[in-house]
């Protein structure tokens, strides 16, 4: 039973992602942390990704992913 909940939860660990900008990129790291209990790894997103992606905790755009190393 505590398996299928583990690896259900591994699924979700892996498509963890928080979109963020420049201001809230602790605050990313932080979430990713507190829900993972891991350290997660952070990108600069490119041009075209900026452009269409905004921001998990405000209206700007995004500059950054934290995701899973
Ligand atoms: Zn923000």
């Amino acid at each position: 039973m505590n398996n299928i909940v583990e690896k259900i939860r591994e699924k979700e660990i892996f498509k963890l992602k928080y979109y963020c900008c420049e201001m809230h990129v602790n605050h990313a790291l932080d979430m990713y942390i507190a829900e993972t209990k891991d350290f997660p790894i952070l990108d600069k997103l490119s041009e075209e990704e900026k452009l269409s992606t905004k921001c998990d905790y405000c209206e700007k755009d995004a500059e950054y992913i934290v995701s899973r190393k």
